[in-house]
């Protein structure tokens, strides 16, 4: 799916090796990549114009042949409880994409999306309300991370890929994000402090296992038995839960990481002490840790969170037979918390 300009190439989403050879191939000498590839992806450069040591004949044909990604902010929201800020910014094409930045004791952590909507449709969430828009690019997850460093002042240490959008339906170009973003010559995030997030495309779990990263790979589970997931997340019906546990051995014999479950507490819905037993029974045949997340309320959707007290009784189930878990703080409860919800409304407010 091409966005920004198609006639040119995307400058931020090309590998240093890429763009090697693309400045042989310009008749400009090799060493100008390296050169570029640093003004963007180390000093995070928001034009060709800041390039100082290219001089002005190489900007000039660089803005010739090449789109640049470089974000504006379209609105930012803080939290008063927490300092959590959600960014809202505007794509070269009109659309919008949110990512939000978070401070805590290890680092300060990005949630970026990965596509402009979402087409995987789980019934509580917001992302998928207006269904999928398009694929993001490279560049623009990239830009989503660089842009925050630059309004904020502060080094990102943590990135995680839990904003709008399935990343395994963007399997491509969230890959070579990852490649970038983790890159020597580039702000070089470690692969340690990324975690990719999916609904379960079994298929793509196993290829990201073979791609030799070291990242954290999170699986939205929210159900215990198929039948559940399948009520909740329609992509439940296309792989069954056997499938995904295989899946998740595979990937963690293949990197050795351990991977995440995240179960979305939804009262009266999935937070029984049977939907504990089960779940329980699932984690320990994994090394895995369990994420409880007490759901975030979405207007259109009507599921609600139980009580703080249900959420750690839940949690003392699991831990008593010996599952790894945590209930995970909420941050930025009072400013559109949910994924997709800030997005959502604003483009509400523009049809209106
Ligand atoms: N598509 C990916 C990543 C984006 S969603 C995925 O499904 O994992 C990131 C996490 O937020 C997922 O676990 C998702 O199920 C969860 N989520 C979505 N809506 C939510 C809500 N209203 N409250 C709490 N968690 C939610």
């Amino acid at each position: 799916m091409g966005t920004l300009d198609d006639k040119k190439k995307d400058i931020k989403s090309m590998e240093l090796k890429e763009l090697e050879e693309d400045m042989a191939a310009i008749g400009e000498k090799t060493f100008r990549a390296k050169q570029i590839y640093e003004w963007m992806h180390e000093k995070l450069a928001e034009d060709f114009g800041q390039m100082t040591n290219i001089g002005k004949g190489l900007q000039e044909k660089c803005r010739e042949r090449y789109s640049y990604t470089s974000f504006q902010v379209a609105q930012v929201q803080e939290s008063a409880l927490d300092g959590t800020k959600k960014f809202l910014f505007g794509l070269a094409d009109g659309n919008m994409v949110e990512s939000v930045w978070m401070k805590y004791k290890h680092g300060n952590s990005v949630c970026i999306s990965s596509q402009v909507g979402c087409r995987m449709g789980c019934k509580f969430c917001a992302s998928t309300l207006d269904g999928l828009e398009r694929n993001l690019l490279p560049s623009e997850m990239l830009e989503q991370v660089y842009a925050i460093t630059r309004l904020t002042g502060e080094r990102v240490s943590h990135v995680v890929v839990m904003g709008t959008g399935e990343p395994l339906d963007n399997y491509g170009n969230v890959v070579k994000f990852l490649r970038l973003l983790t890159d020597g010559n580039g702000l070089h995030i470690s692969q340690r402090n990324i975690t990719v997030s999916t609904c379960g495309l079994a298929p793509k779990m196993r290829a990201l296992a073979e791609e030799g990263l070291q990242i954290t790979l999170a699986l939205s589970l929210h159900g215990a038995t198929d039948e559940k997931r399948q009520k909740l997340m329609p992509v439940a019906k296309q792989y069954s839960l056997a499938e995904l546990m295989d899946a998740c051995a595979y990937y963690f014999e293949r990197t050795g990481r351990r991977l995440t479950f995240e179960y979305s507490l939804m009262a009266g819905v999935n937070d029984g002490a049977g939907d504990a037993a089960r779940l329980a029974g699932l984690a320990r045949g994994l090394n895995c840790h369990v994420n409880l997340i007490p759901i975030n309320p979405v207007k259109e959707t009507g599921f609600r969170p139980g009580t703080r007290k249900e959420a750690m009784q839940f949690q003392e189930l699991l831990e008593k037979k010996g599952v790894h878990v945590t209930v995970r703080r909420e941050m930025g409860r009072d400013i559109d918390g949910a994924c997709g919800q800030l997005r959502h409304r604003h483009m509400k407010r523009g049809r209106s």
